[in-house]
């Protein structure tokens, strides 16, 4: 059977990290098998579903190209296929009308709870005569489990599970106004959809033997299930927004590449002997279900960040640049005024942990700020600096051929006519062009910056001198 998988998020939010692995690693066991992956929105819940929600959950998938090849399925469009399979489980006397009213089954769970045993319907409606059911009454439909027996399945990632059947009621498919539930809704969906395996969060646990059960009332095979340990904070308690970021497009917002993110997640919970760089292509042939960790695995922000700073490094300028433009456009920073950014690139992508800091980096060759940095300019915009800066503000005004050979000369030159080291020279002169202390060989960094702006800028650092002396 060729496989197929799927990912079955509930929109009530952002795609979440968690769910993110869970995409991902359905989405690789299907791309690793040849297989197809299905992205089915499970909005029955139409209090807590929200449009919204399910674009943002594409969008996170699509930022991390995840890409589907069937759907987006969305529950709510097959409700008459659920209700025609409720139909065919009470005609086979596989489900039935329950009349129990809240308030019965409110006092039977008191009481279960007073004896300290576990809620469970007590199926009084199971044994109902023909002639106590009266259909025109409010009522709920459940699923008849059976009663003898044991359920049994191989999880991939935990192992065998056995669950007695008496530890499972009849839980109900479809509630008084008739909609149909989850555990039951996913067996239709995963049963008509042909899904070969589940990979979800261990959280489902527990509705899987259920689930089981109405595979086989319905004479489908079940799909192989694989429940992923959550993910831990650092601090070892479930990852939450106390943690930091959990949604997948905040990591986008903060510089982070959807290749490092998506490098990241696979390594969470899953191994290839102790390779932690994996292409797309790698994961694609290397990635196997069976290979999920079983126990729990922390979120660690400083390797994602490490990931980061290496893909940052590592990615070709002309796949990097439609990330970084995204960051440039936030930042309103126009490529157009300033120099190619394919030069800059390799000189700044060493230092970048984030793309965030990228921009940070370049920014200053392409928009003009407001104020130096006050750490640099307290230190090296001092009267003292006042003669260099003019100095080889004469001499920078000169050059026609605005090239790196030509700007360092000047700088040689004035150093040598003030008799003062190089660093007198170069250091004011790199804080007044680029507004901070940090950048490259000061002959680089002012062909970047460009004449007419390093020329301004100088006023500039010479106008703050000005000002600092006035005020002694
Ligand atoms: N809709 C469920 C959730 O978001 C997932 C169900 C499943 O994967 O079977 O938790």
């Amino acid at each position: 059977m060729s496989v197929k998988t799927r990912f079955a998020p509930s929109p009530t939010g952002d795609l979440h990290i968690g769910g993110a692995r869970t995409a991902l690693y359905s989405w690789l066991h299907a791309r690793a098998n040849n297989g197809e992956f299905v992205l089915r929105i499970e909005d029955t819940d139409i209090e807590r579903s929200t449009p919204e929600a399910v674009q943002a959950i594409m969008d996170g998938m699509q930022w991390l190209e995840l890409d589907w090849d069937e759907g987006p399925i969305f529950q709510t469009h097959r409700f008459s296929r659920y209700k025609e399979v409720i139909e065919q489980l009470l005609a086979e006397g596989k489900a039935y009308p329950c009349f129990c009213s809240s308030e019965r089954l409110d006092t039977m769970r008191e009481e279960q709870k007073a004896n300290k045993v576990k809620w469970r319907y007590d199926g009084k409606c199971r044994h109902l005569k023909p002639s106590e059911v009266d259909l025109s009454q409010d009522h709920v439909i459940r699923f008849k489990n059976p009663e003898e027996g044991v359920v049994t399945f191989k999880d991939v990632v935990k192992g065998e599970i056995t669950i007695a059947n008496k530890e499972l009621d009849d839980l109900i498919i479809a509630r008084t106004d008739g909609a149909p539930t989850y555990n039951f809704t996913v067996v239709v969906d995963d049963m008509d959809m042909s899904i070969t395996q589940v990979v979800r969060g261990d959280d489902h646990i527990n509705n899987t033997p259920r689930q089981i059960n109405i595979f086989k009332a319905l004479g489908a095979a079940a799909p192989e299930y694989g429940h992923v340990p959550m993910i831990l904070g650092d601090d070892g308690k479930k990852l939450s927004k106390r943690h930091g970021a959990v949604s997948v497009m905040q990591y986008r917002d903060d510089g982070y590449l959807p290749q490092a993110v998506r490098n990241y997640l696979v390594r969470l919970g899953w191994s290839h002997g102790d390779q932690e760089i994996f292409s797309m292509q790698e994961m694609k042939s290397l990635f196997n279900i069976n290979d999920i960790n079983k126990a729990p695995s922390a979120f660690n922000t400083d390797k994602l960040k490490w990931l980061n700073q290496q893909y940052i490094k590592s990615t070709p300028v002309d796949e990097l640049m439609p990330h970084l433009q995204w960051h440039l456009d936030q930042q309103g920073i126009d490529l157009a005024n300033g120099p190619a950014i394919d030069r800059l690139i390799p000189e700044f992508a060493e230092r970048a942990q984030t793309l965030k800091e990228l921009v940070a980096a370049v920014t200053t060759y392409y928009q003009d700020f407001d104020e130096f940095e006050a750490k640099a300019a307290k230190k090296h915009l001092r009267p003292v600096a006042r003669p260099a800066l003019e100095l080889i503000r004469s001499k920078l005004e000169l050059i026609q051929n605005w090239q790196p050979q030509a700007i360092q000369s000047s700088v040689d030159e004035t150093a040598k006519e003030l008799d003062v080291g190089m660093g007198k020279v170069g250091m004011p002169l790199r804080v007044a062009a680029t507004g901070g202390g940090m950048s490259p060989a000061i002959d680089i960094t002012l062909e970047w910056v460009g004449k007419e702006r390093a020329l301004a800028r100088i006023d500039m650092a010479l106008a703050f001198i000005a000002n600092r002396e006035a005020q002694g």
